[in-house]
């Protein structure tokens, strides 16, 4: 097993994708990968997706997949020569058109934009390298302020700040994407600017359970309705890229703790994402804040941390994936990022599951045991054993290859596809197996095995055993 206990999660793109090179990165430590639909074809992601199984099939950890979704990204049109130069105070007029821009006139072709703008709003540009203040609308043209000067190019992003645009977070390009990876059987898709929980709950009706649904948060109407959006989704990720653009930067920390806390109170796993080792897209180190970053975040209690640019793009991918594995290693030796963990107490639900994942927790730390395994069809009760953050190996025991794949995103824990047991005999006996050939367990090593009794109906987890390797 690994020797951490949060997960990394990679983006594939041109220095990730050759099929020895995936194999490279999982061995290293991606536990997920993603592919980001706002780059590539349908052809280069189902390549990506059929080496990826491969390298799964051959190893005996599983990955999970992530199908990240464009989503409803606004961007400037194209301009006569390639770009503007804004200047500071000059008045810019916008207008909705699929001619090219020029010289004072940005076109655009997004009349939803022009629906939902007012004066003294902010538009971005560029990551929030530019922006503009609106003067006046008037049907689809606005009259805009440069605040922020610089060169807007082609087919920039566009950021409208302290907006709710009237537009559903699946784009016409998501639903085809939606219908090509779930053909191909990724194990989650991820919704980029969701801003209510009717946008998942529109997403759910195309997916159903055939995917894990995986909310970005990175507009501010989605941090106002972070509860019921949490609550509709499978997992979560902070997407600080377009945070950081729609929100005041200094807001981001914040609402990566709030985001990670209450998330991990529903039992949802949890990716912290962006710029986390951004300087190594060049070079072969990071800088301190950046190490002291990812720490950060797990010492927060995330499931998981993402590189982006750092393994699509960048000069050093594996070793990006081999540093961030040593920086979540050093922050889970020490016994400060344990007491953190509990320093939060988790509500609980009424329900056996809830009342043995807590069990599992105080037992653990009572007979300082450190492996548990859980068997499960849908990776529901080893997801509440994880969400307590035992100081233990969570092995997943399911018949399900989708659910031993969705389980590698989910911290501390590992899966297994076997077959259910045939009695409560065969149980003890297979995760005596699996607790020694996975676990390194040697005789007289105490390991706990939950389960549910009779084997194969979901949501019953009503056992507990304390057991004794023999
Ligand atoms: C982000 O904005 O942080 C993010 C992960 O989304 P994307 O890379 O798709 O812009």
């Amino acid at each position: 097993m690994r020797n951490r206990f949060a997960k990394i999660v990679a983006t594939v793109g041109p220095a990730s994708a050759a099929p020895s090179n995936l194999a490279l990165l999982h061995d290293v430590g991606v536990d997920a990968f993603r592919l980001n639909f706002s780059h590539g074809d349908h052809d280069g992601h189902r390549k990506v997706i059929k080496a990826l199984r491969e390298v799964e099939a051959k190893s005996d950890r599983s990955l999970s997949i992530i199908a990240d979704m464009q989503g409803p990204k606004l961007r400037v049109g194209p301009f006569k020569d390639g770009g503007i130069t804004l200047t500071y105070g000059q008045e810019v007029t916008l207008e909705l058109s699929d001619e090219l821009g020029e010289d004072g006139i940005i076109r655009l072709q997004h009349p939803e934009l022009f629906k939902a703008i007012a004066p003294e709003q902010r538009l971005k540009f560029d990551d929030g390298k530019l922006m503009v203040t609106i003067l006046s609308v008037d049907g689809t043209r606005a009259q805009a302020r440069v605040d922020v000067p610089g060169e807007l190019k082609d087919r920039k992003g566009l950021n409208v700040i302290d907006a709710v645009l009237p537009m559903s977070a699946m784009t016409a390009k998501d639903r085809i994407d939606m219908e090509f990876v779930l053909g191909e059987g990724v194990d989650f898709i991820a919704l980029s600017f969701v801003q209510t929980a009717q946008d998942v709950i529109d997403a759910r009706k195309i997916i159903g359970d055939q995917a894990g649904i995986i909310v970005k948060i990175e507009k501010p109407s989605a941090v106002e309705q972070l509860d019921a959006i949490l609550d509709a989704a499978d997992a979560a990720m902070v997407a600080r890229g377009d945070l950081g653009v729609e929100l005041p930067l200094e807001q981001v920390p914040v609402v990566q703790r709030q985001i990670i806390r209450k998330a991990r109170a529903l039992g949802k796993p949890v990716i912290v994402a962006t710029h986390m080792l951004e300087s190594m897209i060049d070079s072969p180190t990071p800088t301190r804040a950046e190490a002291s970053d990812v720490a950060t975040a797990i010492y927060q209690g995330t499931d998981a941390v993402m590189l982006s640019a750092e393994t699509a793009v960048g000069r050093h991918p594996a070793t990006a994936v081999a540093i961030m594995d040593r920086i979540i290693s050093s922050a889970e030796s020490d016994p400060e990022y344990w007491s953190g963990l509990g320093a939060n107490p988790l509500p609980h639900k009424p329900t056996t599951e809830d009342a043995i994942s807590q069990s599992i927790r105080t037992i653990v730390e009572t007979l300082e045991c450190t492996g548990v395994l859980g068997y499960t069809l849908t990776g529901s009760t080893v997801r509440r054993i994880s969400r307590e953050r035992p100081r233990a190996r969570i092995v997943g025991l399911t018949p399900s290859a989708k659910t031993a794949s969705q389980l590698a995103l989910s911290w501390g824990v590992e899966a297994l596809v076997t077959e259910d047991p045939s009695g409560f005999n065969d149980m003890l006996l297979r995760a005596e197996q699996v607790a020694i050939s996975h676990m390194g367990k040697t005789s007289g090593d105490q390991v706990l095995v939950a389960a549910g009794i009779p084997f194969g109906r979901p949501g019953r987890t009503d056992t507990l055993k304390i057991t004794t390797i023999s």
